[in-house]
């Protein structure tokens, strides 16, 4: 089983955290691996069994790059810690409207509505997907047994 802690209470766990708005999340060091999460997750480029790439359609007059950052950014600063069944730390955030599209052999199969943040310890290898919302609605914190925050966009800025 996963563990999770609220946004207040995961704070002193994740001071560790990279600043998603202090690196390029599309930088072609070390392999390319960024930039090949960016083109995954952000241009649907490539072929894979499974993926989801963030949706794009609510934002006017904002760049690729400052899109993505933005998902990133959220999950940063208003995400829940997830302790995975291996012991890796992940921020997880709920939103009250979807994330993402969800594609099995590209082919879309459904919608994401959270996004979670991975690797964010290594300034190198931080990045973010949409995932499924659905079973974290259900989880509650570890600490304060508090519901995982959902962000709002429409009452919330980050
Ligand atoms: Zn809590």
């Amino acid at each position: 089983m996963s563990e999770y802690y609220c946004r207040k209470c995961r704070q002193s766990m994740t001071t560790n955290a990279v600043d998603p708005q202090l690196v390029n999340l599309t930088s072609s060091f070390n392999n390319n691996y960024l930039l090949g999460k960016f083109e995954k997750h952000y241009n649907n480029s490539g072929s894979y069994n499974i993926n989801t790439v963030f949706k794009k359609d609510d934002f006017e007059n904002q760049s690729d790059y400052d899109i993505y950052e933005h998902y990133h950014y959220l999950a940063y600063v208003s995400g829940s810690l997830e302790i995975d069944n291996q012991r890796k730390k992940n921020l997880v955030l709920c939103f009250a409207k979807p994330t993402g599209d969800e594609y099995i052999h590209g082919i879309k199969a459904g919608q994401s509505e959270a996004v979670k943040l991975v690797l964010f310890d290594n300034a190198n290898k931080i990045h973010a997907f949409p995932t499924s919302s659905a079973y974290l609605t259900t989880v509650r914190c570890k600490n304060c047994g508090c519901k995982l925050e959902i962000y709002d966009p429409n009452t919330q800025s980050p």
